[in-house]
């Protein structure tokens, strides 16, 4: 098992695939990285959507209900509350191009675009990229050396030298085990900051089967958490955590359904237990119903549909659009419900992702000679944990050793042996109990690109971070678990870039290029309710406000200075990898764990039909952009 999606505990497998539509998009990025005449700001632009196809600044036209400021001149920039509610949606593994792709068929987010700051080069920020750590960020602005340390499914332990207990097993919530975590840590929670101003309402947390997103998402402090099971043949929501959801939820027939034998889709029951759709359609209604009975002041649901199809569809981007058009239907309920409750233009909406998506099939770092090469050298029972989460593994590798005194060594050893598909080696210097990370080599990079990777490291550099971590390059995975292609959970562009999006009373409408990271989602949130932000690391998102408090622009100015280094890094590294992959310049083989030997004869055939399946991908891929343009979806779209 392995990276992140959705886990069963009755199975603990995985959840989450892929194919040959993922080239499609990068065709475009190589093609406009290859295009000299193109200034670098198109350039930029044009890998920004990660998907060739960008959302430009003028775009999104200010929808005339929502352009008019109230009371503008009654309310100083202080940071007044412009929202008294919040509904927070994270579509898991959410790659911003499933909805610019299929915005023609999602007329409810279409319309809420209209209305909407829409982030077009947001990013996670941190590392790993995975749901658990992602929905801890979220959830508290804070990174995830400052949130309990949730860097990863489950991380190495120097003191016992064993792996800790993981966020993968439900046990693990109900024992309070997750939480306790977070709460010692300290870090202020968005339920906890929320529920201060309003302490008679509740806070509600919520997925579907992801128990390991609504878990850390509201955290201690939530009212009550549910999450999604098998039960009885029925697929049917519990109570996550110690605070019980309330039975009139738990026992309504409505919120569960009868488990059927087939979900007529690519993705196996066993990652998808319903027809695509049904299960982040449920989740939604059970958020419904929650508002009608209890109408909290936040509502905070994960939809775990998108992270599994893309891991596990074998048609990526058709599923994908199918699981959007029920999440656009399922979206027009929800705000129809927010309407009917009469608090509709008081709520603020952000839909974002905790991670994006990559495809992998054969662009692989071979871990298993990684493992061997260390346990050659440092014995047989010198690692604590690879990766973690199960046998397959994410866009990086992470690595805890028992010793961590051999970090340097280790590291520079792996570096020496240029692995296929490596971008860059670090290790963590644990010397007089600091935690910081030192590279051992990068392969092809600018100081950019080194710097951005210190940063992202930065954010794991705590007790729990991985000792060893190799980043890869785009498109890569660590071998193992080849049936599932479907990757994302390193410093990667694919695995980084998310959707977010702001809608609701005082928000600016309009894209903007701001580098917002998932850190900064719980600040900007409290600071449109009116709260003083407690978050440890996040920054509020000034320029999503009509009236921005004037201390965060400058704050905000400053870091994304920053921060835009960083992601232009990513997306140049992206671009030239996707180029040389184009080339056949990168590595595109499978390891000897994975399956037997191919004839280099037959390696060659399947190579020139890849060549073929890519061109007939990168036309159709125009014929979609110029289809797009004709709808005159008041969306503007560029290469
Ligand atoms: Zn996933
Ligand atoms: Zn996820």
């Amino acid at each position: 098992m392995l990276t992140d999606c959705s886990t069963h505990e009755e199975t603990g497998t995985h959840v989450g695939d892929c194919h040959d539509t993922g080239d499609e998009a990068h065709v475009a990025e190589a093609s406009s990285y290859l295009n000299p005449r193109m200034s670098r700001a198109q350039m930029l632009q044009s890998l920004g959507s990660g998907a060739a196809l960008v959302l430009t600044a003028g775009a999104l036209r200010p929808d005339a209900a929502h352009a008019a400021p109230r009371s503008l001149a009654a309310e100083p920039a202080t940071g007044a509350a412009e929202a008294g509610y919040v509904c927070l949606i994270v579509l898991d593994g959410g790659r911003p191009d499933y909805i610019t792709k299929n915005l023609s068929a999602l007329p409810n987010l279409a319309s809420l675009l209209r209305r909407s700051r829409w982030y077009n080069r947001a990013w996670v920020g941190d590392l790993m990229s995975i749901t658990p750590p992602g929905h801890a960020v979220i959830g508290t602005g804070s990174l995830p050396k400052n949130d309990g340390g949730i860097v990863n499914w489950d991380w190495g332990i120097h003191s016992t030298g064993k792996i800790s207990p993981t966020t993968q097993a439900v046990e693990n919530y109900q024992n309070g085990w997750v939480f306790n975590l977070m709460k010692e840590s300290g870090t202020p929670t968005l339920a906890g900051v929320i529920r201060k101003k309003y302490p008679n309402e509740p806070v509600i947390a919520g997925s579907g089967a992801h128990f390991h997103a609504a878990g850390p998402l509201g955290g201690p402090d939530a009212s009550w958490i549910f999450s999604y099971q098998r039960s009885s043949g029925y697929w049917e929501p519990f109570t996550l955590g110690p605070q019980p959801v309330p039975s009139t939820l738990l026992n309504d027939r409505s919120l569960r359904v009868k488990l059927p034998s087939s979900n007529h889709s690519t993705v196996p029951l066993t990652y998808d237990p319903l027809p695509l759709g049904q299960q982040d359609s449920l989740v939604v209604d059970f958020a419904i119903k929650a508002l009608q009975t209890h109408r909290p002041r936040a509502m905070m649901i994960n939809l775990p549909e998108v992270d599994a199809v893309g891991h596990w569809s074998g048609k990526w981007y058709t599923e994908e659009a199918t699981v959007y058009r029920s999440f656009d239907r399922s979206l027009g309920r929800l705000i129809d419900a927010y309407k009917a409750q009469g608090i509709y233009d008081k709520t603020l909406f952000v839909i974002t992702a905790d991670h994006g998506m990559v495809q992998s099939k054969n662009r692989v770092i071979d871990r298993v000679a990684v493992e061997d090469q260390i346990r050659t050298d440092l014995g047989q029972k010198s690692i604590i944990l690879t990766n973690g989460g199960g046998s397959a593994g994410p866009t990086m590798t992470a690595i805890w050793l028992k010793n961590p005194a051999n970090n340097a060594h280790m590291a520079h050893a792996i570096f020496g042996q240029h692995y296929d598909n490596v971008s860059a080696v670090f290790f963590m210097n644990r010397d007089n109990g600091g935690h910081t990370y030192e590279m051992a080599g990068v392969e092809q990079a600018s100081a950019d690109l080194v710097k951005t990777y210190e940063y992202l490291l930065s954010t794991d550099a705590g007790p729990t971070g991985p000792d060893i971590a190799i980043l890869l390059r785009e498109n890569a995975r660590n071998s193992g678990m080849p049936e599932m292609p479907g990757r994302h959970g390193g410093a990667d562009w694919g695995s980084q870039h998310v959707t977010l999006i702001l809608s609701g009373p005082g928000v600016k409408t309009g894209t903007s290029n701001a580098p917002a990271r998932l850190v900064d989602i719980a600040p900007t949130i409290e600071r449109f309710m009116g709260m003083t932000p407690e978050a440890r690391d996040g920054l509020v998102l000034a320029d999503a406000f009509q009236r921005p408090y004037s201390p965060d622009a400058g704050i905000q100015q400053q870091s994304d200075a920053e921060m835009n280094v960083y992601v232009n890094a990513l997306i140049t590294r992206a671009q030239h990898d996707v180029a040389l992959a184009r080339q056949g310049l990168l590595p595109n083989t499978v390891p000897a764990d994975e399956q037997p030997p191919i004839h280099w004869k037959r390696r060659l055939a399947v190579t020139a039909a890849g060549v073929g399946v890519l061109g007939g991908a990168s036309a159709g891929l125009a014929k979609a952009v110029a289809a797009v343009r004709r709808q005159e979806s008041d969306l503007n779209w560029e290469e």
